[in-house]
């Protein structure tokens, strides 16, 4: 008698170790300009691992784990990183704010964060523009978000946020505890893609110059040197009030009122000194009243630079392009910085 059952064929997978090797399952390349806590957040997300619990994979202990991270990297970490994701060396170098000349503008992270939301004073970790997190295709945070200096998104041209537009509280992606995109906030679930408004044209400009100049200002140094025009902006006082403190503790608010008083000729320090510090702040937003000035000398000296006459232009040069060039100039032939700040 024949049997009727039909028969299963089973035949053993590979085993994951022989197909994939030791990387995790998803890989998540990292986006243009990203920051590496981002990353680290969208890595744990795509695989399953909700981000509060992802440090204890890395092996990071802390609340504030990845934007630790952000800021040292240690090697064991680094390695691991490298070991299970398809990352280069020089990527994860990249998404690090360690070996950034820029440190010291950074915002200053604080043991618990999310204590800044008591205080509109204080500062926040980490800004976001909601218009580049509402387009993302999947939300990333940028390292340009943590700078002191910055007000606003230099693509949408409106201001960034520090704190969630709904419960007030700073960014905590790294104690979300669901599988949840980044764009939520952490404490309340309220999107952060919250639009808002344009900042003014003459802190835009003031913004830009300050930008251009530090990173200009940065070829040619080495890390945290205090002579270096990003450590006296982060050390020079800032007046809030009757108080005084530096850009780096401040709140996003506070520092777009400093900028727009400087803009408006405004900066209540008008009564320090002739050649106190503060008077950099002041000189920074004369030029900025006067950015076209400051590209006609920039171009001029670099011309002169390069051996090379000056030729008249019906476009005026970009100063974003004569920075480049300048850093070019100044890597490849130990120019003077000094010689390139405003004076
Ligand atoms: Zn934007
Ligand atoms: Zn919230």
């Amino acid at each position: 008698m024949t049997s009727t059952v039909q028969r299963i064929t089973v035949s053993p997978a590979r085993r994951y170790s022989v197909v994939a090797g030791r990387r995790w399952p998803v890989e998540v390349r990292p986006a243009p300009g990203e920051l590496l806590s981002s990353w680290l957040h969208r890595v744990a997300h795509a695989n399953g691992v909700p981000p509060r619990y992802f440090g204890a994979v890395l092996g990071v202990a802390g609340e504030t784990w990845s934007a630790q991270l952000d800021r040292h990297l240690p090697d064991a970490v680094r390695r691991f990183l490298l070991d299970h994701t398809s990352i280069c060396p020089d990527e994860i170098d990249g998404l690090c704010l360690a070996n950034s000349p820029l440190s010291t503008l950074r915002l200053r992270l604080r043991t618990r964060p999310q204590d800044a939301g008591t205080s509109t004073a204080q500062s926040c970790w980490l800004q976001f523009c909601p218009t580049c997190l509402r387009e993302d295709e999947v939300p990333y945070f940028r390292r340009s978000w943590t700078l002191a200096t910055r007000l606003s998104c230099f693509r949408h041209g409106c201001r960034l946020r520090d704190r969630c537009p709904s419960c007030g509280q700073s960014l905590a992606p790294f104690r979300q505890a669901r599988l949840m995109s980044q764009q939520t906030c952490v404490f309340c679930d309220a999107p952060l893609t919250k639009p808002t408004g344009m900042v003014g044209q003459g802190i835009r400009r003031l913004e830009r110059l300050v930008d251009d100049l530090v990173r200009l200002d940065t070829a040619g140094r080495v890390q945290d040197d205090q002579k270096s025009l990003a450590a006296r902006l982060a050390k020079f006082p800032v007046p809030v009030g009757r108080a005084r403190s530096t850009l780096p503790h401040l709140s996003h608010a506070l520092r777009h009122d400093f900028f727009r008083r400087l803009s408006e000729g405004r900066t209540g320090i008008e009564k320090q000194k002739v050649h106190g510090p503060q008077t950099l702040w002041t000189r920074l937003a004369n030029a900025a009243e006067n950015h076209s000035g400051v590209v006609g000398v920039l171009a001029d000296r670099l011309m002169e630079t390069a051996g090379l006459e000056r030729t008249s232009s019906p476009k005026p040069p970009d100063l974003t392009t004569l920075l480049q060039a300048a850093v070019r100039l100044l890597e490849g032939r130990r120019f003077p910085v000094e010689a390139w700040q405003v004076v």
